[in-house]
């Protein structure tokens, strides 16, 4: 049984967020009424409908016939073998239907929407992963979808508008402001603000208002309770160490949850991008302080005005101010350690996976891969197991165009 500073993981999963969705100070729901008002039906309909046995029953076979559930563990014997005593394995989210687990939250949210009877889904899209899952989803249940995007974004993001657009979903340009991932935040919540009786917002990480970081938490815990039993099953043991790339958070969240009572360490990799320059990198959790913003209390970086600060990272997944609600407690309890990885590392790792196992990763999962590496290094002996957020198809192009392919 694990305690640190007085909080039992024994019990943790069901006393954290508390009813309020708190996570320590952590958390919570800073929105106008109107959008407080929304956030309390989500909230119950998530207590009564997401526990009943038909809902989960349902997102069980959903997993299974659709989304190619449970995914793998590989065990990586030629990087392994090039480290020395050390094995290092992998969950591979990225053979999770659309290449991700981003899909993982967006069929449990699109199931509670069916379920509560709405008609839509709304969401913003930076790089446009969140969207396209959730464009799938809404194909899959047939449900409206208006994904949010800044105008620069469409621009740089074709191949992901042009998935969105051929799944059936209407993708809404943003031109206020900068037209990115901000903006289009603003516009989502505005348009959701007028169409809650009708539509359902689905954010896309455990970030956002209560009941988001706990909701999509538990969407994604099924990636944890999968990994801790196949590693018994495989190895007969625990694995000395987890590591996962934080960006809002949702991967890691899943993950780490099925090993947070458990003798095993565990780690979130934030992304260094460039450097400790502020505006370099979005390591919020390494560098930021206590703040609100996007409707919860976390650790996030700020600029001179205690704005969101502009951030910088490689992975555009990883590219957001702050962290869940849920990081900022861990990391206050010490029950994670948070750490960083550049681009350069990333890149590294990028091109070793692909060419010593055959897996390409997203960019993003490169950022835990380089890290469970470093580690095993130092370790010297024992395991490592790294979730593997994503494929890295959708890398290709840039990693080469930026990096060229490597001799
Ligand atoms: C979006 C994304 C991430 C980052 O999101 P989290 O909420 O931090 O998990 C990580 N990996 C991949 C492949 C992604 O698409």
């Amino acid at each position: 049984m694990m305690k640190y500073n007085g909080v039992d993981f024994d019990t943790y999963l069901k006393n954290y967020p508390d009813q309020n969705g708190f996570f320590g100070k952590y958390g919570g729901a800073y929105v106008s009424d109107e959008l407080k008002k929304a956030m309390e039906e989500i909230t119950q309909a998530y207590y009564t409908i997401c526990k009943s046995s038909k809902f989960v029953g349902e997102l069980r076979r959903i997993r299974k016939e659709f989304q190619g559930r449970p995914t793998p563990i590989s065990y990586l014997e030629r990087l392994s073998g090039s480290i020395g005593n050390v094995q290092i394995y992998v969950k591979r989210e990225d053979l999770n239907h659309t290449g991700a687990h981003k899909l993982n939250h967006c069929m449990g949210e699109a199931l509670l929407a069916k379920y509560m009877g709405k008609k839509k889904v709304i969401a913003e899209t930076g790089a446009g992963q969140h969207g396209v899952a959730l464009a799938t989803a809404a194909a899959y249940f047939g449900l409206e979808c208006d994904i949010y995007m800044g105008a620069v974004d469409i621009k740089k993001q074709a191949p992901n508008v042009a998935r969105m657009k051929i799944l059936g979903a209407n993708v809404v340009e943003v031109t206020d402001g900068l037209q990115t991932l901000k903006e289009a935040v603003d516009a989502a919540f505005a348009a959701y603000c007028n169409e809650y009786r009708d539509a359902i917002y689905c954010i896309g990480s455990v970030v956002g208002p209560h009941p988001f970081p706990m909701m999509v938490r538990d969407f994604q815990s099924v990636v944890g309770i999968e990994a801790r039993e196949q590693f018994l099953d495989m190895t007969g043991e625990l694995p000395d160490a987890i590591v996962a790339c934080v960006g809002g958070g949702s991967n890691a969240a899943g993950f780490f949850s099925g090993f947070l009572n458990d003798p095993v360490d565990i780690y979130g990799v934030e992304p260094l991008g460039r450097g400790p320059k502020m505006g370099d990198h979005a390591a919020s959790l390494k560098y930021g302080t206590e703040g609100i913003m996007h409707g919860f209390n976390s650790i996030m970086l700020k600029d001179e005005n205690g704005d969101p600060a502009p951030v910088y990272s490689v992975a555009s997944g990883l590219d957001y101010p702050s962290s869940g609600p849920e990081h900022a407690f861990l990391h206050d309890l010490g029950r994670v350690k948070y750490d960083v990885i550049n681009d350069e590392e990333t890149i590294d790792a990028f091109y070793t996976l692909s060419r010593m196992e055959g897996i390409i990763p997203a960019i993003e999962s490169a950022h835990a891969v380089a890290y469970g590496i470093k580690l095993a290094k130092q370790m010297g002996k024992g395991s490592v197991l790294v979730n593997l957020s994503g494929r890295g198809d959708k890398d290709m192009d840039y990693v080469i165009e930026k990096y060229g392919i490597r001799e």
